[in-house]
Parts: C-alpha cells; sequence; structure tokens
C-alpha cells in the first residue's frame, strides 16, 4: 500500500489518500503541541512510540470486541486504517483526578475518584474543545443518542482493558481521550490514538509521569518518559 496525496496535516500527524478510496495512511510525527497549539516542540521517538503503542492497543481492542480502524501497520510510523469520519467529540475518561478537572473542581491531582468520569468535549480548535454534555451533542447534531450509547459503552469496556493493561506494565492509568469514527456503513469504531500524548501514565510506585505532562509542563526528561513506557510495554 503506497501514499499517494496528503489529504490532512494535524498537530501530530499526517492522513495521505491511497490508492483504496476507504483506506488512509496515518504518518505520525515528533511534533509535539500543547495549550490548544500555543505551545510547540519535538520530542524525538515520539512517532514510532504513538504508532507501535496505538496500533498494539487497538490489536488488543479488536480481540476484545471493540472495532477499530485498524488495517495493518505499514512501518515504525505509518498504518494504513480505514477511512472515517470523525465524531466530533474528544471522549476524556478520568479515574483520577488530574489536569483541567483538577483545576476546574478544586481537587487536588492523584486524588482517586470513587468511579470513573466519562465526559465530552467538543473537538473545535478556535472553541478550544469545550466542554459539553450529551444534550449539546445531541442539540447540534454531532451524534445520534445512539451513536452516543455506543460511544459510551465502548469507551467504558476500552477503560476496563486499559487500566489493567498498564496496571500490568506499572503503570497507573489516570485519564485519556479516545475518539471515534463512523465508517463507510455508519459504523461506530475507535479511531486516532491511544498514547503518551493522550493518556496520562504514572508509575505505580512513585507517581512518576510517563506522558505528555512532562512537555506540557517542562519537566524535562520526555523522550525518556516516551521510550520508558515503550520499553515497559514491550513493544
Ligand atoms: N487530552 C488529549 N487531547 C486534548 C485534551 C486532552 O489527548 O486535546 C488528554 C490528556 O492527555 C489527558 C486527558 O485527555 O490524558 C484529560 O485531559 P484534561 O481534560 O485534563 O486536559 P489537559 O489538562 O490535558 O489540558
Amino acid at each position: 500500500m503506497e501514499k499517494k496525496e496528503l489529504m490532512y496535516e494535524g498537530k501530530a500527524k499526517k492522513v495521505w489518500t491511497t490508492e483504496d478510496p476507504d483506506v488512509v495512511i496515518v504518518d505520525y510525527k515528533d511534533d509535539a503541541t500543547a495549550f490548544n497549539g500555543e505551545k510547540k516542540g519535538t520530542i524525538v521517538g515520539k512517532g514510532v512510540v504513538n504508532n507501535r503503542m496505538t496500533n498494539h492497543v487497538f490489536k488488543m481492542m479488536e480481540e476484545k470486541g471493540v472495532p477499530t480502524h485498524l488495517v495493518e501497520e505499514l512501518s515504525d510510523r505509518e498504518t494504513a486504517v480505514k477511512k472515517v469520519s470523525i465524531v466530533p467529540l474528544e471522549v476524556i475518561v478520568r479515574n483520577v483526578a488530574a489536569g483541567s478537572f483538577s483545576k476546574r473542581m478544586g481537587v487536588e491531582e492523584g486524588k482517586q475518584l470513587l468511579c470513573p468520569i466519562l465526559e465530552f468535549s467538543y473537538k473545535d480548535d478556535d472553541l478550544g474543545d469545550p466542554f459539553i454534555n450529551d444534550d449539546y451533542a445531541l442539540a447540534l447534531g454531532l451524534a445520534t443518542q445512539e451513536e452516543i450509547d455506543t460511544i459510551k459503552t465502548y469507551t467504558k469496556e476500552i477503560n476496563e482493558i486499559l487500566k489493567a493493561y498498564f496496571l500490568a506494565a506499572g503503570m497507573k492509568l489516570i485519564d485519556f481521550k479516545i475518539e471515534f469514527g463512523k465508517d463507510k456503513d455508519g459504523k461506530i469504531i475507535l479511531a486516532d490514538e491511544v498514547s503518551p500524548d493522550t493518556c496520562r501514565l504514572w508509575d505505580v510506585e512513585t507517581n512518576a509521569k510517563l506522558d505528555k505532562d512532562r512537555f506540557r509542563r517542562d519537566m524535562g526528561n520526555v523522550e525518556e518518559a516516551y521510550n520508558e513506557v515503550f520499553k515497559r510495554l514491550g513493544l
């Protein structure tokens, strides 16, 4: 499978068309952004980690009955995926308080939540991905009730699978963001990525941050953290 035309270039990935109209190639870059593109930088090797980790996770999801856009890994940084129309919702799950939740709710980072929280943001960079609820999504036609129900069911399963997966590698899954797409038949499938860019992962013993917060917060050892996750997951 070969890249034809550049279809889209985002903050962390390029997407190319292929000879198959239903398949595109995702090309993971080392570029990193934070705070809605205000902070820019490079995390050397990140593209390889995020590509390999996402594909490994997506294969695991498929085995557990959660459909994904994965077709096949083509190289260290490139993967063929089903072309989807992305549902414009950032689906966020929180197991432990951190980030914008801690700020908004005045809850200390690291506080264990009594149950997982599933929340939505509207995927719109110009608006800064505002926090929304189901009614906003329905009223604006971002998704149907049936699609929201499917997304919530899959997301809860994904959280349970990921928590166990990371814990077995000595990491706590604090929170994460996923995106879903609709395939050519309108079926909801997991798309985008699952990586240290989109998950908060803390060492189970020391709570050391092994994710993009090291870049966001200028903590140093950013590449080392991505490589540590790669190594611990045996990728
Ligand atoms: N997240 C993401 N992309 C975004 C916003 C959040 O991947 O545009 C991830 C983030 O890495 C974290 C989780 O979603 O694992 C929750 O992020 P939060 O809402 O706390 O926002 P942040 O503090 O990252 O701005």
